[in-house]
Parts: structure tokens; sequence; C-alpha cells
């Protein structure tokens, strides 16, 4: 006959009806995970040496229902609050005391990395070298030479490495540039720095896009035209450039919107008669018994903004065009893009939106003086 009886998962015997757990069990259970933590905490903050908390594992493990899994998932928080806590210059002690840590504690590597808190810890420790670099305290081979070491012990992914390289240049770039421009020795450390860790500064993975080593990458080009020499940077774009052009930079998922002008007759009684839609613009030539003008940008589709020294050319999946900075009379900027003015008669306006537009404003400055 059935009977729904359940076993306890923590001794497994039984325990009573539709129960999993006995209460004895489970305190048992929360006591020995206090344990483990209490004694993790205090080995990382160098109270008690590795024998012991060896010692308190084992006692746990085998009085108080802990399983490896719990103990890879104590370390793991541990670590992440240690890993908080510590800042550079790191010293060496610290990794010994992590090597130590992972030679003794009984579980897997991957049981203690399970959430990811070495690879957090190894990415704090080697953004911290880099900083030491950064800050003319190491040489870039030191950082590296120590990084590598830290890797040796706490082995991240290549993609893992590569985000923090990165990470530590787009920082650098943040503060070489908040006086708005890089000495040229700011400049000379960027560049070892790109070059020697293989990195680039204009062909970014997305999830860079629209960081600050953009800027970094901008900088550069902006000061090569200024000083009048050919960009050091220039990009591959499928489009056809003219005798002395480069492309210089491609802003992706860009909107273009052109001028549309409508004309409405008004009626005759007097005041508006067509409705005030959200997003139109309005130019009133007249309320009474006249055909009026109404302006209003309409979507022409999602695109590429190519940006070289002459033009700036739109490559819509429908439309493209290419506005020369000859032809451009006007610009008005918007937070995520900008408006574009162009010269001649019966030319619409046309907006280009989902981009920062700083980078477009400051090379027109440049070639159209
Ligand atoms: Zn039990």
């Amino acid at each position: 006959m059935f009977t729904p009886m359940g076993t306890c998962k923590y001794c497994g015997k039984s325990a009573g009806l539709f129960s999993h757990s006995h209460k004895e069990c489970e305190e048992k259970y929360k006591q020995g995970i206090t344990l483990l933590e209490g004694a993790l905490r205090s080995y990382f903050m160098n109270a008690i040496q590795i024998g012991e908390l060896r010692k308190v594992v084992a006692n746990v493990s085998q009085n108080n229902f802990i399983s490896n899994e719990d103990i890879g998932n104590s370390s793991g928080k541990c670590i992440d609050e240690w890993t908080n806590t510590i800042h550079w210059p790191f010293h060496s002690s610290l990794l010994a005391l992590v090597k130590d840590f992972l030679n003794n504690i009984g579980v897997s590597y991957q049981t203690v990395n399970s959430s990811g808190a070495l690879d957090r810890l190894c990415q704090k420790m080697i953004r911290g070298f880099m900083a030491e670099y950064f800050t003319n305290q190491k040489t870039l081979q030191r950082s590296i030479q120590i990084s590598q070491q830290v890797i040796n012990t706490l082995p991240i992914s290549h993609q893992q490495e590569q985000d923090v390289y990165y990470e530590m240049l787009g920082q650098a770039g943040k503060n070489f540039l908040k006086d708005g421009y890089m000495t040229s020795a700011e400049q000379q450390k960027v560049e070892e720095y790109v070059s020697t860790l293989g990195l680039s500064l204009i062909n970014l993975p997305a999830s860079l896009q629209g960081t600050q080593i953009e800027e970094l990458g901008q900088s550069y080009i902006l000061g090569d035209i200024q000083a009048g020499r050919h960009p050091r940077y220039v990009i591959n774009a499928p489009i056809i450039l003219t005798k002395g052009e480069d492309a210089l930079w491609c802003y992706n998922n860009v909107t273009m919107y052109q001028e549309k002008i409508k004309k409405e007759m008004v009626g005759s009684y007097g005041g508006f008669s067509f409705r005030i839609m959200k997003g139109v613009r309005y130019r009133t030539g007249g309320f009474k018994g006249h055909p009026v003008e109404t302006s209003y940008m309409e979507n022409m589709g999602q695109g590429s903004l190519y940006v070289t020294n002459k033009n700036i050319i739109f490559m819509g999946q429908t439309r493209s065009i290419k506005v020369p900075y000859s032809k451009i009379i006007g610009i008005n900027p918007y937070s995520d893009g900008m408006e574009v003015q162009r010269d001649g008669n019966n030319v619409k306006r046309l907006v280009f939106q989902g981009f920062d537009c700083s980078f477009v404003l400051n090379i027109i400055n440049l070639v159209t003086v």
C-alpha cells in the first residue's frame, strides 16, 4: 500500500507524512553553514590558519550535513565579500592566501567558482595592476607579468581577460580626457597599452560602443586632423570614397528622418481644423480658408551613418544619402542625434537619431575652416 511518507533530505531517514526534513536536521544544517562561513571569513581576514579552516570544514561535513556544493557556495559568497574589501596595491600575500585556500579546501575549483567568485577576484586584481601602469607606478611589462601570475592561479577565459583590459582602457580614457585633451605622455601610455595587449580603439565590440574608449579613438583622429596629418585610424566602410576622402567613423542603428511638407485646407469656420498630433511640427500661414503647410518628420528607416573627412553618408536599407560638409549650413545637436540643415532651394531638413553627434561636430569644425 502507498504511504505518502517522506524521507529527510539531510539524514535520509523517514521524516513523517508529507515532510522532507526533520526540524532538528534543518537546524543542524543551518548551524553548519554559519560555522563554515564564519571560518571562511576568518581565514580570509587572516584571523585563522588554513589548518583550522580545514578542521571546521571536516567537522561540518561530518556532523552538519554540509555537502561539497554547500562548501563551494559558501566559499564563493565569502570570496565575493572579501573581493569587495581588498584594494590595490595588492600584496602578493593575497594571492598566496587564495592559492593555499584552493589547495586545501577539498572541493574542486569549479565548485568554488560556480557563481564566478574566483573570476571576479582575478579581474579585480588585474584591474589593480593595470591601474598601476596608468598611474605610472609600474611598467606595462611588469603589470602584465603579475596579471599572468594571477591568471595562473585564477584562470579566466580569454574573453574575460580582454574585458578587463578594455575596462581599464575606458577608465584611463575617462581620466585622461577629463580636461578635454590628452597630453602626449598620456597618448603614449594609451598607445603602448593598446598595441601591447592587441586591443583596438575603433573596431570595438558592440558592448563597448558609445563608451569612453570610442572617445579615446576619436580624440586621436581629431588630433591628427588638427595637426594636418593623415588620421592614424581609418575604418573599412562599404562606401565609395572620393580622392583624399577617409572614412573615420561609423554609427550603427541610426534612424533617419526627412522633413515632409503636407498641404491641407483649413476649414472656413475659423481656427484649426486639423488635429494636433504629438511629434508633429506645424508651420501655419493662416487660419481661415487657406492651404496650411504642415511639416513633419518622416521616418526613412534605420541604417549606418558614416563620417568621413568630407561627407556624412547615411546607408539605409531602403534609402541612402550623402551630405557634403560644404552643403551644411546648420546643425542642431540633440542628446541622441542631430538635425542637419542643408544649403539650396527646396532641400528638406534631415534628422539622424541614435548616436552622440559631438565627434561629427568636431570633425566639421576642423575640416570646414
Ligand atoms: Zn533528518
